[in-house]
């Protein structure tokens, strides 16, 4: 069973494409996840990409096509998968649909005042934890409960790569709803709900769907 999860930054697609994966066994693949990965560890490929992922920009299409075709290809996606984060565009959707079918394509949904309002009070950690000042504060202001270190914005957190990042979602990833919508296979859910609330419109239509 292969699974697209769609969202705007901050509907928590994320968060929800893992527990799909989690509960069902299946790998989750987040291209923005393995962009960071080689960002953090200062690869080639992260230098590559720094610029476009810290300004909110789009990496190139060849260089996100491969990387996907490349991960889709490891025996452990033979089972199904959870996408997040791909395709972004009409490129990367007919890339995709010559190397792979697609079972399910859900979008959460989310307005954009709301989707703001979530991404920019988010705070990381250099360990990988994430918090929010409002839905998820750390114990101590500023500091990670885990690894004590001073909490930061992501880059791609700023005030203009988050404008950039849902005007590029609205130009170039909203239009390919209508391809999955022709073949029968989208489905919309309200992302303005807690974590568990959306994870279960989801199951929901993936149960049903299902049989
Ligand atoms: P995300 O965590 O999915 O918001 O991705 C973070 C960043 O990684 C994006 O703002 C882009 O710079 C880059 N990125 C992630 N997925 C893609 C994609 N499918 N195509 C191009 N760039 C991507």
């Amino acid at each position: 069973m292969n699974i697209i999860i769609f969202g705007p930054q901050g509907s928590g697609k994320g968060t929800q494409a893992e527990l799909i994966a989690r509960r069902r066994n299946f790998p989750y693949i987040s291209t923005g996840d393995i962009f960071r990965y080689h960002l953090k560890n200062k690869t080639e490929l992260g230098q590559q990409v720094a610029e476009y992922v810290n300004t909110g920009q789009l990496v190139p299409d060849e260089l996100t096509n491969k990387i996907i075709q490349d991960r889709i290809n490891q025996p452990d996606c033979t089972v199904g998968f959870v996408l997040d984060g791909y395709p972004r565009n009409q490129k990367q959707l007919e890339f995709l649909s010559q190397i792979t079918t697609v079972d399910y394509a859900i979008v959460i949904e989310l307005s954009d005042q709301e989707a703001i309002k979530r991404l920019s009070g988010r705070l990381a950690s250099k360990c990988g934890l994430s918090y929010h000042l409002e839905f998820n504060p750390s114990q101590q202001a500023g500091i990670c409960d885990k690894c004590g270190d001073q909490l930061f914005r992501r880059d791609d957190d700023q005030p203009q790569a988050i404008a950039q990042r849902l005007a590029i979602y609205h130009q170039e990833t909203e239009p390919l709803f209508a391809v999955y919508e022709n073949k029968g296979i989208l489905h919309r859910v309200n992302g303005a709900k807690t974590i568990d609330e959306v994870y279960q419109q989801i199951e929901g239509v993936i149960s049903q769907a299902a049989g």
